[in-house]
């Protein structure tokens, strides 16, 4: 086992998996911008060291720094948490050829994946179902046009190198499939430096379902159930639940073997998340994601499976002691994610804490780095924290969870908390009636968000 890991993170991930490294007797190394000096993951860690100015180029993501860190203070692993350095090949390497753990998947593995051209190809050859499309980039108006009439329209043109959502456009009639091309293929080169782009069959109402793997690199690999994302702004996740109120157990066992078999294959090692969108009873892999997720809790609350412990574990040589008979789902979790934002414009709102009081009780868990006082830096992620909750059933769990967001207090800044005041007096949201456009037009119809 490591003696001691770098986490080469901020905010409520790296407190997170500070936390779990002292439940393993760990000794923790924080590292920080100049900006997160005061930061609780800095307070709470062992020993800390400062990498560089606020702008994340310049400090997290700063290899040379982060290694210097390690060099320092003598770690032997460095965990990414998510974001950052999580999904970067070339750090994984280069922290090997130092002889420092990377906790996470083998670079090769992160290389696949990261290309979503080569992931679905990858994931075909697997026995994982994919969204039909391009067998691989396209470059030219003529192939495109093709691929169009064959798998029909509407399409979906998207980056190879995606991320956040950027880098895809709709293209609903073969006129509009020259204009979504060009489109996507300067949106992609703008914020990712490559311009490859594929074609998919866009799905017009479909669910975002995603499976957590585990697996150790030794060719044993489970999965533990799924987490139903659906509930979407600009393709980036708000509310998260597990398990998904529209698969049946029969549904669940059938698309869980086939990610943990195609993981076992793989001789995946670590966490992983199999990205799937789920429409008329068909999943359809869009992604796969090698690293710890932002909305990991709902499926630690449903199944007392430590995430962080057990990524921690494989990547230090462990064998899976996790059977799949040993995943069992107990009731029925949420996460909500609280960002430092304008519950209606989501404009980013950074700045002092003045007053700060979390909710509490049986069932409730809140992962967040913030506490009263504290001054949000303009420079990250708005991400502040996330409210997680447990019941027996999904009734229970939407009682308390509106039991939460009552108690909850953040008050100098604003905070995405009165959006889910809204969503939970919502008959959809309580039928878990929902697809990956049902918050937009929810949005669109302006509700008028409570306190
Ligand atoms: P990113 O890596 O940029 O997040 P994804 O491939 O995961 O890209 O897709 C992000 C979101 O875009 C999905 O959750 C879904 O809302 C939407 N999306 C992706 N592919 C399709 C598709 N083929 N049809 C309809 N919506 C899609």
């Amino acid at each position: 086992m490591f003696n001691k890991i770098l986490i080469a993170n901020r905010g409520e991930i790296a407190l997170r998996v500070l936390r779990a490294c002292k439940e393993l007797g760990i000794e923790t190394v924080a590292v920080h911008s100049t900006a997160d000096a005061n930061a609780m993951h800095v307070r709470l860690a062992d020993e800390s060291v400062c990498i560089g100015p606020p702008a994340a180029r310049d400090s997290y993501l700063n290899m040379p720094e982060i290694l210097a860190a390690c060099e320092i203070t003598g770690a032997d692993a460095v965990h990414p948490g998510y974001g950052f350095l999580s999904e970067n090949a070339r750090f994984a390497e280069i922290l090997s050829a130092h002889n420092i753990a990377f906790i996470g998947p083998s670079a090769e593995h992160i290389r696949i994946m990261g290309d979503k051209i080569e992931a679905k190809a990858t994931a075909r050859r697997l026995g994982i179902p994919v969204v039909p499309g391009s067998d691989g980039a396209v470059t030219n108006d003529e192939d495109a046009h093709r691929i169009g009439a064959e798998i029909g329209y509407p399409v979906l043109v998207k980056a190879a190198a995606g991320g956040g959502g950027r880098g895809m456009r709709v293209a609903r009639s073969e006129e509009e499939m020259s204009s979504a091309l060009s489109a996507a293929r300067s949106e992609a080169k703008n914020a990712f430096g490559d311009d490859s782009v594929y074609i998919e069959k866009y799905l017009g109402k479909p669910r975002h379902i995603e499976i957590q793997i585990l697996g150790d690199g030794k060719g044993n690999a489970i999965h533990i159930g799924e987490r139903d994302c659906s509930l979407q702004r600009r393709h980036q996740k708000v509310w998260e639940e597990a398990l998904s109120p529209a698969l049946n157990q029969e549904q669940r066992d059938r698309i869980g073997s086939i990610c943990a078999n195609a993981m076992a294959e793989l001789k995946y090692s670590g966490v992983g998340t199999i990205e799937f969108l789920y429409e008329n009873g068909e999943f359809y892999f869009i992604e796969m994601n090698t690293r710890l997720q932002v909305e990991h809790p709902v499926t630690e609350m449903i199944t007392g499976i430590d995430l962080v412990n057990e990524q921690i574990k494989v990547a230090s040589g462990a064998t899976l002691t996790i059977q799949q008979s040993d995943v069992t789902f107990n009731g029925h979790a949420i996460e909500c994610r609280i960002n430092a934002e304008n519950p209606s414009t989501f404009a980013p709102s950074p700045g002092r804490i003045t007053y700060y009081h979390p909710p509490g009780g049986l069932g409730v868990r809140v992962d967040s780095g913030v506490y009263q006082g504290y001054m949000i830096p303009p420079n990250y992620d708005s991400l502040i924290g996330k409210l997680i909750v447990h019941g027996r059933t999904r009734v229970e769990c939407l009682m308390r969870l509106r039991r939460c967001l009552d108690e909850f207090v953040v008050d100098g800044i604003q905070t995405t908390i009165p959006l889910f005041r809204g969503l939970i007096e919502n008959q959809d949201i309580a039928n878990g009636l929902y697809d990956i456009h049902w918050l937009e037009k929810y949005l669109a119809t302006n509700p008028e968000l409570p306190d």
